[in-house]
């Protein structure tokens, strides 16, 4: 007879593995699917920056624990390995199109600091990967890849899944960590009645030789581009490695042409002008709303199955973990139920859903869609002195709010049709501001 597990996690990302390693290390009975060949390959564009060791994310301030090679999650309580190269980055600089730029935290002064000057780190997401899979592989966790998982079925008490390859598992319960695309979200039905905002797509490169004046910050630079498009630049952990990828909410456009217009005219081509690209990484993903209620039929989604934007490595860390105990709570108190883990779902609504919510994150995302490329370059102008360095979900936007309202009067006085547009800015309804984006995107697929 096939064996019967307590539980089985679908995805092996950050957020998957976490859940099975906590499961396991609880003691239960685990099988991961995973859909990819190697598991630890990172074959999709991400900046790999850590949120945070400088600011707070889902309550959590994560320590970075050299000596003994793991990251830490004191708030949580538990640790993680990472036997990884790291780069602590100093500031992060946004810019407008032609080189005004508001700049949190002065660089120089902050590198002067060291480690109690940066604003966060980048490390390597394939060593993180290894580390929590190394630690996996040493537990009683069946792993099982490539396998595709295609849906789930309820039967009796216990959930079946189902793989394209005709293989099918059986467990008490499923934690679906099946990422941004979710299949799991889409044939449970759970991505109904989420609201769309757009596809956001990235061209990422590795580069080489790129020369910017503060080797070890992150950049955001406002393109001259319509529809909007964004570069964010980032050190990667290697010697004079540099990620800069350029990510827009509008699909269908040109990245690649954008990057070259970019990088070869105007203010910022003398960075690359010695630059070599090594490697082409992208992304696509639709944001949605996020799913408010993430389970149904003894499936628990989590991470960026059901986020809005992306849950970050460490927000996917913390969902496998919060998720894995609320599971073996469930199994042990015999509720196989929405009410066995209901510790899981109480605290994605208190941390998430009424702490950073989509409508915050999209607020956030908005100021391309409301100002011409000039009219930011006009208000970053104003903005001379460096904000306060931090990197923090909900706190950095608002310090940058702040520093905005302070030169309001001087927009008021010298571009009013500008500050009218600024005025209006929180109340037009989201659906208004990216109404080209939800145009373009392609969400009716993983709604259905
Ligand atoms: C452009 C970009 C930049 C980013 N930058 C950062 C950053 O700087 N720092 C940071 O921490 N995070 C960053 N992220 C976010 C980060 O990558 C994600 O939030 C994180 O990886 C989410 O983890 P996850 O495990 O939920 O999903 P994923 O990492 O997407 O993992 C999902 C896993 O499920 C597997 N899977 C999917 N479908 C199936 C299926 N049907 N059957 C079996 N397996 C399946 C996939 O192959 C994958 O391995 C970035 C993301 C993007 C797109």
């Amino acid at each position: 007879m096939a064996k019967e597990y307590d539980l089985i996690v679908v995805g092996a990302g950050p957020a998957g593995l976490m859940a099975a390693k906590t499961a396991g290390e609880n003691g239960l009975n685990v099988a991961l699917i995973e859909r990819k060949e190697r598991i630890t390959d990172i074959n999709r564009a991400c900046s790999m920056m850590l949120v945070s060791l400088a600011g707070k994310y889902l309550e959590e301030r994560v320590i970075l624990n050299v000596r003994e090679k793991r990251l830490c999650f004191p708030w949580y309580g538990f640790s993680i390995p990472y036997e990884g190269p790291h780069q602590d980055f100093y500031t992060w600089v946004i810019y407008a199109h032609n080189g005004h730029k508001i700049q949190l935290g002065d660089y120089q002064t902050n590198v002067k600091k060291g480690e109690a000057g940066r604003a966060t780190t980048v490390y390597n997401k394939e060593v993180l990967l290894k580390g929590l899979l190394k630690e996996i592989n040493a537990l009683k966790v069946d792993v099982f890849h490539p396998y595709n998982v295609v849906r789930t079925v309820k039967e009796g008490g216990k959930v079946r899944v189902v793989t394209r390859e005709g293989t099918s598992f059986k467990g008490t319960f499923v934690i679906g960590a099946d990422g941004r695309a979710s299949r799991l979200a889409s044939t449970l039905g759970l991505n109904r009645g989420r609201r769309f905002f757009g596809t956001a797509v990235t061209m990422g490169y590795e580069m080489v030789g790129v020369d910017p004046p503060e080797k070890y910050a992150l950049f955001q630079i406002f393109l001259n581009e319509d529809p909007p498009m964004r570069i964010w630049m980032t050190p990667r952990t290697g010697k004079d490695e540099h990620f800069a990828m350029v990510t827009s909410l509008t699909s269908g456009i040109d990245s690649a042409a954008a990057f070259e217009r970019f990088s070869k005219k105007g203010f910022f081509a003398s960075w690359f002008r010695k630059a070599e690209k090594k490697r082409t990484l992208t992304s696509a993903g639709n944001m949605l709303s996020h799913i408010e209620n993430p389970y149904k039929d003894q499936v628990i989604l989590i991470s960026d199955a059901v986020w809005c934007a992306e849950a970050e490595m460490t927000g996917a860390v913390i969902s496998g973990w919060k998720a894995a105990n609320a599971v073996t709570y469930a199994l042990v108190e015999g509720k196989i139920s929405r009410e066995g883990v209901k510790s899981y779902l109480d605290w994605w609504r208190k941390e998430v859903i009424e702490k950073y919510n989509d409508q915050d994150m999209m607020r956030n995302v908005a100021l391309p869609y409301v100002l011409t490329p000039d009219e930011i370059d006009f208000m970053f102008s104003l903005i001379k002195e460096p904000l306060p360095s931090i990197f923090d979900p909900y706190e950095t936007p608002k310090l940058i709010a702040g520093a905005l309202a302070e030169v309001m009067p001087i927009i008021a006085k010298e571009r009013p049709a500008m500050f009218q547009k600024l005025s209006k800015m929180g109340s037009i309804p989201l659906r208004k501001v990216f109404e080209g984006c939800i145009r373009a995107g392609f969400p009716s697929r993983v709604l259905c």
